[in-house]
């Protein structure tokens, strides 16, 4: 349970004076909240740093003050001065002075009454904004604050400047923010102290005091040492909730399991290809984890077409040479039967029994699959979801591959894995994101990784060039060319920025425009199309009828066809390489030569430069990765959240990686020493890891 002195930060935002259910719609929006969370609290907040300060600072006298400068001026109310009567144009001004000279205070569209209200004449005010020069009178248009005398703090002399949406002011954040550190308890010190004075770091408190009511204007930056304070805490949190988590997986005894390859052996043989060097070596790390006495939480990554479907039936044939069972559950119906149709006659040669097992299967063909895999009939089955429910029971499963594709949890799924009861799986993850390895470390700890990196032999490079959408004529050209000679093509059509098109009507028009130049063996994919008319498109490409398939955006993922050998990507600058790199992984598949071209608008920025660069270089889904994370900073990944990985609240930040080294080896000294956090240290690490959410984790330590 959290501990009850948090529970004033975990409140509902709209227990803050000003935000009530309108505002807290635009916080949604506004604020980064976690996966599951629904409304912001007082902590999301917290959480939202401002980018940046307005400096209030200055107070000069009236004449004094400089045109186009922000300033905080101590002014008499002279005299109201309303528009003309049919002049609804013209601003209401306010005259108001000090002893060195006078001022306009103008508000167009104004609310007479609510200015009466706030500059009474004869009373003093601060008023604070940017001046003006209007013909020779000194102005001030719509002043950010005006005070009375005596509320002088509530003006904010350094005033933080957050990211906001349509309708959320800054001034309500402001506000909000303020009273949201007032609910901060005192809490004890989590950071060892040698470390805090070696980077000159103020205590959790100061650190985010200082980013929401600043006094000085260097306070905000992710460089600062308040904000960098902030990001080491959030990522002692994350190592220390995976250091907690994986040694819990681990401290649990699993069963060794050991075959003794006579089923391998015949599945190797039946084959059509040799194993590629790194689905050996991933084999064989595999063998060794499930072989020793503790539970194997293994990942196995590798970009599609990889072979990881291999490695998956070497591996689960294992299990069955022990004398076990084994399961393979995809995300969705369609990859589950897609699994089996690869696996089945392979089984079939080793003399393997495989089922499946989906929502589709129902009534009695379900109860028989049930009841052979209760009584250990069936070696494997491949399913979905399905698997997890309740009436699904094995007589023995050792092991299970999961392959998720872009989504799988994290601390959550490896806590499932502690929850396990006895002599439970082993688990491999299946995942064609290439995460780097620094991603996966923030977000999976040491979590023991093989990955694909050959691709299987036969297969040949493809041809990446950049060439200027000005070019296009002659791209045309030339694939009529390759077209004579058999190729087929994908025609990706560009994101559009603007709303002046619609990506449809884009495709559309280009769609149109090959169909001029190349003939109507051109077919358009989108969409907006009913799923009929897709699958009719799409088999008609596969079949070869159609020889170029114009398409938006994404085309679907699953999409094989082997003879299709050209990518073409319109406005490649506004892709993210990830996406890039897997729009390219449609072709080069087949035996024909092929070829991926990025077609761009000149001129080309820095950044979107270095990605074509970075795809004509290397056809490398980790190098294309890790380039990925070098351009977009810190943990700002596009993969990450296709991915499923939580975004951080605070720790994108420059050094990151640097922070997140030390955090790491002091989250295993931290777990050697005191592994059930009983130290006075770790009852504040405790504390920690509650205001991180790490929850998960945190239950643990009492469970063990
Ligand atoms: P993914 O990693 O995307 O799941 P698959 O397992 O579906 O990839 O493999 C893609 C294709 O490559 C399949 O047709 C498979 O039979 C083939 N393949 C796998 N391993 C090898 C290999 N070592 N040599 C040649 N072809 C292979
Ligand atoms: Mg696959």
């Amino acid at each position: 349970m959290r501990p009850s002195e948090l529970q004033p930060l975990f409140a509902s935002a709209q227990s803050l004076t000003g935000i009530g259910p309108r505002i807290a719609l635009l916080l949604k929006k506004a604020l980064v909240l976690p996966p599951g969370i629904v409304e912001a609290r007082v902590l999301d907040v917290l959480w939202h740093l401002p980018t940046g300060v307005i400096d209030r600072r200055a107070e000069p006298h009236v004449a004094d003050a400089v045109a186009g400068a922000i300033v905080t001026l101590k002014v008499r109310v002279l005299k109201h001065k309303a528009p003309p009567r049919g002049n609804a144009k013209a601003p209401y001004k306010v005259t108001v002075e000090d002893d060195t000279g006078r001022l306009d205070l103008v508000f167009f569209h104004a609310e007479r009454k609510f200015i009466e209200r706030q500059l009474p004449e004869g009373e003093t005010r601060y008023v604070s904004g940017r001046v003006e020069r209007y013909g020779d009178v000194l102005q001030m248009a719509h002043p950010d604050y005006i005070v009375a005398e005596d509320a002088r703090s509530d003006l904010p002399l350094l005033e933080p400047v957050y990211p906001l949406t349509a309708g959320l002011s800054g001034k309500v954040l402001v506000k909000a923010a303020r009273q949201a550190l007032e609910r901060i308890p005192p809490l004890p010190e989590w950071q060892r102290p040698d470390w805090l004075a070696e980077r000159g770091w103020p205590t959790f408190s100061e650190a985010i005091q200082r980013l929401h009511s600043p006094t000085d204007a260097s306070d905000v930056s992710a460089a600062s040492k308040p904000w960098q304070r902030l990001a080491y805490d959030e990522l002692l949190s994350g190592q220390l909730a995976l250091g907690l988590v994986r040694r819990r997986v681990k401290a649990q005894r699993g069963r060794a399991v050991a075959g003794d390859g006579r089923i391998r052996a015949k599945i190797l043989a039946a084959l059509p290809f040799a194993l590629t060097g790194s689905q050996q070596t991933a084999l064989r790390e595999i063998e060794a984890d499930i072989a020793a006495p503790f539970r194997m939480l293994r990942l196995l990554q590798g970009d599609v077409g990889s072979g990881k479907t291999v490695v998956a039936l070497m591996s689960m044939a294992i299990a069955v040479e022990a004398g076990a069972q084994a399961c393979l559950m995809a995300p969705t119906e369609v990859l589950a039967r897609q699994h089996l149709d690869t696996i089945q006659p392979l089984a079939d040669a080793a003399g393997l029994t495989v089922a499946v097992l989906t929502g589709r299967e129902k009534g009695r063909a379900r109860r028989e699959t049930l009841e052979r895999l209760a009584d250990g009939a069936i070696d494997i089955v491949i399913g979905t979801h399905a698997l997890f429910q309740e009436d699904v029971t094995f007589r023995d499963l050792a092991f299970a591959v999961i392959d998720e594709q872009h989504r799988f949890g994290v601390h959550q799924r490896l806590a499932l894995q502690a929850k396990g009861g006895d002599g439970g799986a082993n688990v491999l993850v299946m995942t064609a994101t290439p995460i780097p390895r620094t991603l996966l470390m923030t977000h999976y700890g040491d979590l023991d990784a093989s990955r694909l990196t050959e691709k299987p032999a036969g297969r040949k490079p493809i041809v990446t060039r950049a060439v200027p959408l000005d070019a296009i004529e002659r791209v045309i050209e030339r694939i009529k060319v390759q077209l004579a000679e058999g190729a087929q093509v994908y025609w990706v059509c560009p994101l559009i920025e603007s709303s002046e098109k619609s990506d449809l009507a884009a495709a559309e028009e280009r769609h149109a425009h090959l169909v001029q130049h190349l003939g109507d063996c051109v077919g358009l994919l989108h969409g907006a199309m009913a799923a009929d008319a897709k699958d009719e498109t799409m088999a008609a490409f596969s079949a070869n009828r159609l020889k170029v398939l114009v398409a938006t955006t994404v085309i679907e993922v699953g999409v094989n066809v082997p003879n299709a050998n050209i990518m073409v990507i319109e406005h490649a600058e506004r892709f993210g390489l990830a996406q890039l790199h897997q729009l390219r992984g449609r072709v080069g598949r087949g035996a024909r030569e092929s070829f991926c071209l990025l077609l761009y608008k000149a001129p080309l920025g820095q950044i979107a430069e270095q990605r074509l660069d970075m795809m004509c270089a290397t056809e490398d889904g980790f190098l294309i990765a890790e380039k990925d994370l070098e351009l977009r900073g810190g943990g700002e990944v596009l993969g990450a959240r296709q991915s499923g990985l939580p975004e951080f609240r605070v720790a994108n930040v420059p050094g990151f990686e640097t922070l997140l080294a030390v955090a790491r080896d002091d989250a295993q000294l931290i777990l050697d020493t005191d592994p059930q956090l009983e130290s006075e240290r770790g009852h504040a690490l405790r504390t920690l890891l509650y205001l991180f959410e790490a929850d998960e984790a945190a239950r643990l330590f009492r469970a063990a």
